[in-house]
Parts: C-alpha cells; structure tokens; sequence
C-alpha cells in the first residue's frame, strides 16, 4: 500500500494492510485537518516507511502529527501511549477505496450535520 502528500514530496510505503479504519471525529482532528472529521487508517508503525523524514507537530496532550512543509497535507498521527500503531490520513493513500471505514470514535463531538448512516459503529470516544 502507497500514498503521499499533494505535491508529491512525502511518499510512504506499507508492508501489510491497515489493522483498522475508523473515522475520528476529535475536534483536535477537526482542527489539524481543516476537516469536519478524519478518516484513520491504523498502521503497524513498524511496516510504514516514509522517503524522508516528515516534519512534525507535537501538542500539548503528546500527540504528535506529521505533515508536508511544502503542500500542507496532514499525513499522519501517533501518540506515546499507543505506541506500536501509526494513524494515516485515508485521503493520502494512492488507493483510498481500499480503506472503507470500520467504526465512529469520539462521536460525542460529532458534527450535528455530519450524516450518521448507521451502519458501522458509534463510540462516544477513544474506545
Ligand atoms: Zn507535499
Ligand atoms: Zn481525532
């Protein structure tokens, strides 16, 4: 599995298909993205590789997302207490219809007008 930034400058490579695919609802995924919510695709961290070193922001919380300094594009997300996993934006992947979405989390902050079609599960939070 491949995907990249917009310009092409951040490209990374996965060994093995994603472990999970949710939607994050969070409203600090909200804001980093610019989005009304963020499609994950979860990652062993160890499978991805990257072509060079993406910059990174870390925020208060530890959370640390990573992104290209030339186009913008958000490309991915992890935190010291999950460790071993890697989140990618699914909108980066080459092939995003590949990664259909499993689950809602932190749908307590879910848009009221986000269209809630009930087919795959809701968690108030992080599960
Ligand atoms: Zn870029
Ligand atoms: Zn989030």
């Amino acid at each position: 599995m491949e995907g990249g930034c917009l310009c092409g400058k951040i490209r990374f490579t996965s060994s093995v298909e994603p472990k999970s695919v949710v939607n994050c609802h969070c409203n600090n995924c909200k804001r980093s993205v610019g989005a009304a919510y963020i499609t994950w695709a979860v990652f062993q961290k160890d499978c991805i590789s990257f072509n060079i070193t993406p910059p990174t922001h870390t925020a208060p919380n530890r959370a640390v997302r990573t992104f290209c300094d030339t186009c913008g594009t958000s490309i991915a997300y992890w935190h010291p207490n999950r460790e071993s996993v890697i989140d990618i934006t699914v909108g980066c992947l080459d092939d995003p219809e590949k990664c259909p979405p499993e689950r809602n989390i932190w749908t307590k902050k879910r848009l009221s007008w986000i269209e809630d079609p009930g087919d795959i599960p809701d968690h108030l939070i992080y599960p």
